[in-house]
């Protein structure tokens, strides 16, 4: 994928993924399209989504064509804050104990402290660098996910893979897990008593990553790195905190695929979420 027309087509098909607004692009050689450079010259019909293919989508200053800088750059105000203690340097709990990603994936491959270990074939810990800058938490395993131990690369994960992509976050640099390692029968939504034994995973993972942000994607994951009942539509548009880290608040990729309504929300709420990166 070196020309730049290549970029261009890819980036717009995801925008057009996202439910961006459609872009026109100017007729005629625009400056900086010689073979190889960035096409600059994509122009946005009286709307706010001049963005400039190739470049950072997300970085402010870097899309000359924006019409509403300085409307885009303005964080959302301050939510909800959730400090839960982590476990002590004396702690005998094992979960507390695991000194890597790995180790707490090994717990997670045994555990059996919930149901939902009866009707599982893989746990799936989660995956991606120990050093990733973003972690994405969804809900549980579904199907294809339970089968291969991996998570999000059922239909819902394939439009989160194109949603990160979009936000110039190839998958393989964000750190993908969910709030329940284990698949709940029928993808039902996952008990309190089924979240509250398995989140130690999860608050530990974290606590070893040190994202620079969370994004919560989806009224389970969100309720959870909360710690409140509020629904999906109240925490959206805030930046909350998980022990200090920023967490944002967005829908689930597998609703998105239920309702398209909702792409142009969850792209916005992405990109507050990439403006939060270094
Ligand atoms: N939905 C989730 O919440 N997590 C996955 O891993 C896949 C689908
Ligand atoms: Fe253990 Fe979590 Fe699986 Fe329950 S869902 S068995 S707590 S790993």
């Amino acid at each position: 994928m070196s020309d730049g027309r290549t970029l261009a087509r890819e980036f717009l098909e995801q925008q057009r993924l996202l439910g961006g607004n459609t872009v026109i692009l100017s007729v005629g050689p625009a400056a900086g399209s010689t073979p190889g450079s960035r096409p600059g010259s994509v122009t946005p019909p009286g709307s706010s989504a001049g963005l400039t293919p190739g470049a950072s989508p997300l970085t402010p200053g870097a899309s000359p064509g924006r019409t509403l800088a300085s409307a885009a750059n303005a964080l959302p105000p301050a939510g909800v804050s959730y400090d839960p203690p982590s476990g002590d340097l004396f702690s005998t709990d094992p979960i507390a104990q695991a000194v890597s990603l790995e180790a707490i994936a090994q717990l997670v491959a045994t555990c059996t402290k919930c149901r939902l270990c009866e009707g599982r074939r893989h746990a799936v810990p989660g995956e991606g660098p120990p050093d990733a800058r973003l972690v994405v938490v969804g809900e549980g395993p579904g199907r294809v996910e339970d089968e291969t131990g991996r998570p999000f690369v059922g239909p819902a994960g394939e439009l989160l893979t194109k949603i990160l992509a979009a936000i110039d976050l190839p998958r393989e640099r964000v750190f993908i897990c969910n709030v329940v390692k284990c698949r709940p029968p029928e993808n039902r939504l996952p008990q309190f008593d089924e979240i509250a034994a398995c989140v130690p995973y999860l608050f530990h993972q974290i606590e070893l990553l040190k994202p620079q942000v969370i994004l919560a994607m989806g009224g389970t994951a969100a309720q959870t790195l909360l710690n409140t009942k509020q629904s999906l539509g109240a925490l959206r548009n805030q930046v909350h905190r998980f022990r200090g880290i920023p967490v944002i608040v967005t829908y689930h990729p597998a609703a998105l695929l239920r309702n398209p309504n909702w792409k142009k929300p969850t792209w916005d709420d992405v990109r507050i979420a990439r403006r939060l990166i270094a």
